[in-house]
């Protein structure tokens, strides 16, 4: 037998998954040679600073590999940030872990602190990573939708879905694909559920930079939660260095443990000579972030008003970049056909949702345009929307 009749080998919690959709997407969108509003990644350079200091790092010698939780100028830079934007007072050298992008950050701490008989709860629309890693985990979830088109955060939901064997909750703010961001209120009433019932919180906050409407708040900032809080951060959204793979876990040192205890065994660190030049990054940037957030604004306004004219719902995203629509309006069956019906008949590529739910069915009528883009694509985006 060649190695082409070869069936494919994937071994059993990952069978369910099959392929990212986002590869999925990106493949018909080449083909189609559609404009590609699908993956949440810049098509244009990150700023100069962070390049000049990539080149300043390798230069100077930072090219073997670094401490296993990370350079130390990274973590400093980590705790400062921390400290200064999301009220959180953390020890650098204790309390934060470096990795290869946020998503090993979130494997590192599902791998190294739950295990089989634990469950956790997701709040879906779940962005596609958590629920493999879960099951390579060999932990259980259960989901509690956020309801379409406030995609709210419903802390007696969360509670009632809780079981005795629940450890967790995975949270995303701002989040993706909602475009919400969790106001203090919601996460206050999800706080008080985590204390009473003694469970962690795995907060994903790649997009904390990026807010449009309201305040980013970390749940770790909030009384009681630091000790039971793993914070997932990492450099790619706010600098526009996707491909860098730089991202950390902030935890008290006895879940930084489990988070240590798998990082050392996964990828033991990420790009040394990237880390430096992230520390670079992270120091004194408030113009950037005021900038980071009004080009992003404008991005947002541009593409939603395109998407209203051609006749799109959805509520305007509070945070991250992207909007979640409702395209009902278009006349086909699911997202999918939605999505392979707007590259095939206008050129333009997005997400189907329903990846990001344990039930597939509950995300069939959204649609995800990303707007992390030139203003140029977007305004060809708008182009080929006005041909619907
Ligand atoms: N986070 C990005 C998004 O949601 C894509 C990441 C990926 O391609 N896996 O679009």
């Amino acid at each position: 037998m060649s190695s082409q009749d070869t069936p494919n080998q994937i071994a059993s919690p990952l069978r369910p998954f099959g392929e990212s959709i986002f590869s999925q997407i990106n493949r018909m969108a080449i083909k189609a040679q559609a404009v590609n509003l699908s993956q949440g990644c810049p098509d244009f350079d990150a700023p100069a600073f962070i390049r000049e200091a990539a080149r300043d790092a390798i230069e100077s010698g930072n090219n073997q590999y670094g401490p296993m939780a990370g350079a130390t100028e990274l973590t400093a830079a980590i705790a400062d940030d921390a400290r200064d934007f999301m009220k959180m007072d953390i020890d650098a050298a204790s309390e934060v872990t470096t990795t290869c992008g946020c998503t090993e950050a979130i494997s590192a701490s599902i791998l190294g602190l739950l295990q089989e008989g634990d469950e956790v709860i997701l709040m879906d629309p779940v962005y596609d990573c958590y629920r493999p890693c879960l099951a390579l985990a060999n932990v259980t979830t259960r989901s509690v939708t956020m309801q379409a088109p406030d995609f709210a955060l419903d802390a007696a939901a969360i509670d009632a879905a809780c079981t005795e064997r629940t450890r967790a909750i995975m949270i995303n703010t701002p989040h993706n694909p909602t475009g919400r961001v969790f106001t203090r209120t919601e996460l206050e009433a999800l706080a008080e559920v985590c204390r009473r019932r003694d469970l962690l919180v795995f907060s994903d906050e790649v997009y904390n930079r990026i807010v449009f409407e309201g305040e980013h708040v970390s749940i770790a900032s909030l009384p009681g939660m630091a000790d039971r809080t793993i914070t997932l951060c990492s450099l790619g959204k706010t600098f526009s260095v996707t491909g860098w793979k730089i991202g950390w876990a902030i935890a008290p040192p006895h879940l930084t443990a489990g988070i240590r205890a798998a990082h050392q065994f996964i990828t033991f660190g990420s790009a040394h000579p990237l880390q430096h030049a992230a520390a670079v990054a992270l120091r004194d940037r408030s113009e950037y972030y005021t900038q980071l957030v009004s080009d992003y604004r404008e991005s947002r306004d541009l593409l939603c008003e395109g998407l209203r004219r051609a006749g799109f719902k959805f509520n305007m995203p509070e945070g991250g970049y992207f909007v979640l629509c409702d395209h009902t309006h278009l006349g086909q069956p699911d997202d999918i056909a939605a999505c392979r019906w707007l590259i095939d008949e206008i050129g333009l590529a997005s997400i189907p949702p329903s990846s990001f739910y344990a039930n597939p069915a509950q995300g069939s009528q959204l649609i995800r345009f990303a707007f992390c883009k030139r203003i140029e694509t977007i305004e060809a985006a708008l182009e080929r929307l006005a041909r619907l």
